[in-house]
């Protein structure tokens, strides 16, 4: 058995549905190590303590749940490894309740794992829906309204109003939370509706699996007796043509049929590439929604309600400052909120700007990529930092203090500016783009070997960042 795969398969269920920040945060540095079947112990080989009480507390259930599955097995133990030493077994938990957690956890943190549990019992029909994902923790503003209010339409008539409903808009800002609070709003009204979602990736993936052991039939049909379809990410599909095929007679069977059709996407109908034409104004005929990025005030508003749901208030001076950390998207914002919220309750901290400025990272890498800063500024920054001029920064002067801070202005426009390496070359009159990358690799290798050089980095960053 291999278990890479089997980990690499976790890790894309829980980046489904827990987000990527989460499997940045929590899961990208533990691995799968062993597996043993005779008494179903799963080895998980963590780096430190802090993450292994984190995840203990927070996903075991959604652990013991996937493994079980991915493993074909029932009743599996979770046993944590020390990095360090292979050998060494930390903590073996084999239920929910016996959780050993070295007193260290806090009355806060116990009220979220009481509170949370992360998937549904595992019933065939619906074994890919999130119940947290509801209508009532969608916080709702004008990015997002019409998308909200469509999907809720959808939800408590299926099938009349607007068919297919198509919603689309950039990664993180709560399309799969939409398509998950349509199943669960119709789940908890009427039981007698079969509801499926599926992501478009996955659903190639079935496809390709169908026609390898001649299952299309099956397939199909899987598809065609449902009630309500939810399939998400679209974009997916683009250029598969065979699986557009077995798709467009799905869609067709159920339109026809008045059966409820609900997509996402990350762009228009008409921007996929590779859609078919006909499945592309079979959407058309429906409604297209769109979800725009949130303003300042829809992120702290948002985060209140994820605090909340936490069972933690966050103060508004904390939540701003959170928010204006972060880019627009929701998903990023959210891994900011529970590192802090990891932190303040395994450091027994109070929740402070203090705290968060501590520990959350100054830049995240979207909002870094959304500010487009200017040469000149940049430029200026520098001069003023290490006090020597403009045209003696821009000259050719090999001095070695000049030709260092020139390497570090380069490095930081390429960082800060959406220029290309020739506009940076040209601004310090080079006539291509080859000193810009020489400067770039000679910076980022001084930054990875010489502690004090990435501190100075760093402050020279703040410094841009601060008077942008
Ligand atoms: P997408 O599918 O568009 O990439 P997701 O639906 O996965 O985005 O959303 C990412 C995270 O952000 C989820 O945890 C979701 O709950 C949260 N989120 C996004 N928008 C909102 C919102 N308006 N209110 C509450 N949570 C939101
Ligand atoms: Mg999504």
């Amino acid at each position: 058995m291999n278990l890479n795969i089997i980990w690499e398969e976790f890790l894309k269920i829980i980046h489904e549905e827990e987000g990527s920040r989460i499997v940045e945060t929590w899961f990208k540095s533990v691995t799968l190590s062993n597996w043993d079947p005779s008494t179903k112990n799963v080895f998980l080989k963590v780096p430190n303590s802090f993450i292994r009480e984190w995840i203990t507390l927070h996903y075991l259930t959604l652990l013991k749940t996937n493994l079980s599955r991915l493993f074909n097995e029932k009743d599996i133990a979770i046993v944590f490894v020390d990095q360090n030493n292979s050998n060494q077994v930390l903590e073996a938990l084999n239920n929910d309740t016996n959780l050993k957690l070295n007193g260290q956890v806090n009355a806060l943190s116990l009220n979220v794992i009481n509170n949370k549990k992360s998937l549904v019992p595992l019933k065939k029909s619906n074994i890919n829906i999130n119940i947290e994902y509801l209508f009532d923790n969608f916080v709702v503003g004008p990015n997002n309204s019409l998308a909200y209010s469509a999907c809720q339409a959808v939800a408590s008539k299926p099938g009349t109003l607007y068919n297919p409903l198509f919603i689309y808009g950039a990664s993180g800002l709560g399309k799969t939370h939409l398509l998950h609070a349509i199943a669960n709003a119709i789940r908890s009204k009427n039981n007698k509706l079969s509801v499926l979602y599926q992501s478009a990736d996955r659903f190639v993936n079935e496809f390709i699996n169908a026609i390898r052991f001649d299952k299309v039939a099956a397939f199909e049909n899987k598809y065609k007796n449902v009630d309500v379809l939810l399939i998400d990410d679209i974009q997916f599909i683009s250029n598969k043509e065979q699986t557009q095929e077995a798709f467009f007679h799905i869609f067709n069977a159920l339109y026809e049929s008045k059966k409820q059709i609900v997509f996402s996407s990350d762009s228009l109908p008409h921007d996929i590439s590779g859609l078919a034409e006909r499945l592309k104004s079979r959407i058309n005929c429906g409604l297209v929604a769109d979800i725009q990025k949130p303003s300042l005030e829809l992120k702290i508003a948002i985060l209140k309600k994820k605090a909340e749901l936490h069972k933690v208030s966050l103060n508004d001076e904390v939540a701003y400052y959170i928010a204006s950390l972060s880019s627009s998207n929701v998903r990023e914002l959210e891994g900011l909120l529970i590192r802090l919220l990891a932190f303040s309750s395994l450091m027994h901290q109070d929740i402070s700007i203090e705290l968060a400025n501590k520990i959350l990272p100054k830049v995240t890498k979207s909002s870094t990529k959304n500010k487009v800063l200017d040469l000149h500024f940049i430029a200026k920054i520098i001069v003023k930092n290490y006090g020597f001029t403009l045209s003696e920064l821009k000259s050719n002067k090999r001095i070695k203090s000049v030709s260092l801070v020139r390497h570090i202005a380069m490095y930081l426009m390429k960082k800060y500016c959406e220029k290309s390496l020739l506009d940076i070359g040209l601004f310090f009159n080079r006539k291509d783009h080859t000193t810009v990358i020489h400067a770039v690799e000679k910076i980022e290798q001084l930054i990875s070997c010489d502690e004090i050089f990435s501190q100075e980095i760093q402050s020279l960053e703040t410094k841009i960042l601060k008077n942008r």
